[in-house]
């Protein structure tokens, strides 16, 4: 990706956010998926959510972002209750696992959705649109179809369109997965760089443990929807706190 910083300028004036759920619960009908969680990102700061399929993760992302509902407990951005904030006026940018960019737009307009909502003017939307390209790493693909693209490009882009609407917080559920892995190898460290150079808040989803350890300030590891133990990667690999944090981390995938 390029690291211009015309590429970025407009993004920078963004001002990272803190995170903070206390006590965060959910249950499906009888099901409890989260127990009460806990967790506190600082502004600025790439946290991992790490666990099993099925421990929760998906759903704690999704209530930040305003997809889903909390059953109990406080969530704030910035000090601020945002459970009852509509999901569009949060500030969250999220990209998930499966592609979801719409099909019958181009990468200009699936980039630009967001901007039109948001009823920016259209000299302004052209010259997001061409900085957040090159941000990416994908000049020049603005006329592209979504089916015409890699995956690892369709994920670009789909970064490209939660970076769009000047989140303060960005969210990504398991974004590499679906990728092969000389493609995931690559993104990892982009994703990285580019949080890094924005100075964005991150939380980040995935079960792969190398993937968690490689890129995250601080790795929350998840077991039956709750924290076993957050730390540094380092820490947490020389000091598990539980047999199942010792387990889980030191598998190979
Ligand atoms: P993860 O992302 O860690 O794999 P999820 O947050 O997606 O886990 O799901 C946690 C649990 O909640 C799973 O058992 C899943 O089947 C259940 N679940 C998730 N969404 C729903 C839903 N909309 N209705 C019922 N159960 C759900
Ligand atoms: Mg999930």
């Amino acid at each position: 990706m390029v690291t211009s910083t015309a590429a970025t300028a407009h993004l920078r004036g963004t001002t990272a956010a803190r995170i903070e759920y206390t006590a965060v619960s959910k249950k499906f009908g009888d099901t409890t998926v989260l127990t009460g969680l806990d967790l506190t990102v600082e502004p600025g700061e790439f946290v991992a959510l790490l666990g099993p399929s099925g421990c929760g993760k998906s759903t704690a992302l999704r209530i930040l972002a305003g997809f889903e509902t909390a059953s109990s407990g406080t969530l704030t951005v910035d000090g601020r209750d945002v459970l009852r904030v509509p999901a569009h006026r949060r500030g969250i940018g999220m990209v998930s696992q499966s592609y979801s960019l719409f099909p019958n737009l181009s990468v200009a307009d699936n980039v630009s959705f967001g901007l039109v909502v948001r009823r920016e003017s259209k000299s302004r939307r052209v010259a997001k649109l061409t900085s957040l390209l090159d941000l990416v790493g994908l000049p020049g693909y603005a006329d592209r179809f979504p089916a015409q693209l890699s995956g690892g490009q369709q994920q670009r882009v789909a970064l490209a369109r939660a970076l769009a609407v000047e989140p303060r917080v960005l969210l990504l559920d398991e974004p590499l997965s679906a990728l092969d892995a000389r493609v995931r190898s690559s993104l990892r460290e982009e994703i990285r760089n580019l949080q890094l150079r924005l100075g964005i808040t991150m939380l980040f989803v995935t079960h792969d443990q190398d993937e968690a350890l490689a890129m995250a300030d601080r790795v929350a590891v998840m077991r039956g929807g709750g924290i076993e133990q957050i730390d540094q990667p380092g820490v947490l690999y020389d000091q598990p706190s539980t047999d199942f944090v010792a387990r889980f981390v030191g598998t190979t995938n």
